[in-house]
């Protein structure tokens, strides 16, 4: 048997932490995590040979489980020819082909090798097209770690911000503007005061990192009004929800088009990845056409294209995005409807084939983070290690949602249902 508590141990003397990202480490969960060694399906298996179905899934790249078939055939090709070239191919053109076929606001696009140096990227297109200064972003948005998104609200003047992680600096900070989620009026403002130095308005427009703060579609089209009379770009981050939520993501089902747009996850298939794409006049911005400099070693990596488009093609033949949502549906009803039933103060909150287990609040919808309660946290630890107890892998901390992937059934989605239910009543009878 592996001891988990010796190998994180061991971790720790190496590598921050012990982890290499820091919601892996299990913080405040006082237990190791677990050291997984395979994957297949809608199971994890741990180095002792434990399997867990997993509903946590990467944090969102495998919408088709993990080693799909078709997938893995399609890597095990490109392996056997080649793994890196840092020059001209052609896997990276049939994915450009395939995305901005299916989404066909988008002109062009280019690949990266993560989310975060997508909007990183993003972001400075956004600025050298407008020559313009200032990012608006929204508090509970999350977007990358890059510099200038790891910002709170700031104390001083209002809508500036502030940094939120130690090494950023303050003339950093200072560029981004932080308005309120679903507050027309928090954006307003900041646009009466600051509109001549916004070069961009960027939004998770379904967002997924602070729980599931499904937004009013009024606001996102409020969005594109404003940016559009002030000349600033509006900018979509669908690292999570593009290609998840449908082909064209929140932009299609909102029937909006934003300026630019930001990809990652599923577009990669589970290998690392990230884009952003757009309107030509602002795509060609970008050298070597135009003077916004941006490149990379990795990007349009050729094992990355390939497992990207064969994951694309795959969802859109079996059309696994309405599969996995049906499974989410169904695992969203069985647990709500028990939640009803024992009258305990919990809800699932579900878009598309994401969801987010909650405490009842006095509001219907849940729209910003101040509307969860406050000791959502405390309670997330205390009914973890239950969840766990069945075998059921959710990502391991309290503001992350969970996502099924087109493996997992409905039937299979009805039984997890339970079992985290279970976990819920076991806590709450515990605390009463
Ligand atoms: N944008 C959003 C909406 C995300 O959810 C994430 C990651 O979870 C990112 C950007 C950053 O992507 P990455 O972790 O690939 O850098």
């Amino acid at each position: 048997m592996h001891d988990f508590d010796q190998i994180f141990t061991e971790s720790k003397k190496i590598t921050p932490g012990g982890v290499h990202s820091p919601v892996r480490s299990f913080g405040g969960l006082e237990r190791p995590p677990i050291f997984f060694e395979k994957a297949s399906g809608e199971k994890l298996t741990d180095m002792n040979g434990q399997d867990y179905i997993d509903l946590c899934c990467s944090f969102g790249p495998l919408l088709l489980g993990h080693r799909d078939p078709d997938v893995q055939e399609a890597v095990e090709g490109i392996i056997k020819k080649v793994w890196s070239l840092g020059a001209c191919e052609n896997y990276s053109l049939e994915l450009a082909k395939w995305i901005t076929t299916e989404v066909p606001w988008l002109d062009k696009i280019r690949f990266v090798s993560s989310g975060t140096e997508a909007v990183m990227s993003a972001l400075r297109l956004a600025r050298g097209v407008t020559n313009r200064p200032y990012i608006l972003k929204f508090d509970g948005c999350y977007h990358g770690h890059v510099d200038s998104m790891l910002v709170k609200s700031g104390s001083g003047l209002a809508g500036l911000a502030e940094s939120s992680s130690a090494g950023v600096s303050e003339t950093v900070a200072s560029e981004t503007l932080i308005a309120k989620l679903d507050s027309e009026q928090e954006v307003q403002d900041l646009f009466d005061k600051y509109a001549d130095k916004i070069a961009a308005v960027i939004i998770e427009p379904l967002p997924a990192n602070y729980g599931l703060l499904k937004q009013r579609p009024e606001l996102l089209h409020f969005l594109r009004k404003i940016t559009k009379e002030n000349n600033s770009l509006l900018i979509f981050d669908e690292v999570i929800s593009g290609f998840r939520v449908s082909l064209g993501g929140m932009a299609e089902k909102l029937d909006i088009v934003p300026d630019l747009v930001t990809y990652g996850k599923i577009i990669g298939g589970g290998f690392p990845v990230g884009a952003f794409a757009g309107k030509a006049e602002y795509m060609d911005m970008l050298a070597p056409t135009g003077p916004v400099y941006q490149a990379g070693t990795l990007s349009a990596n050729p094992v990355s294209m390939v497992a990207g488009l064969a994951t694309l093609k795959k969802i859109k033949s079996t059309n696994a995005i309405k599969v996995a949502e049906r499974s989410c549906t169904a695992f969203t009803e069985t647990i709500n409807e028990l939640f009803k039933k024992s009258k305990m103060p919990f809800s699932c909150i579900q878009a598309s084939s994401l969801f987010f287990i909650t405490q009842k609040t006095e509001e219907e919808e849940i729209r910003r983070p101040d509307q969860l309660k406050a000791n959502h946290q405390e309670f997330f630890k205390k009914v973890y290690p239950h969840i766990l107890n069945k075998y059921i892998y959710l990502a391991p901390a309290a503001y992350e949602v969970g996502f099924i992937s087109s493996k997992i059934t409905i039937a299979m989605a009805e039984n997890i249902a339970k079992d985290i239910y279970n976990a819920f009543e076991q806590v709450y009878n515990e605390e009463k």
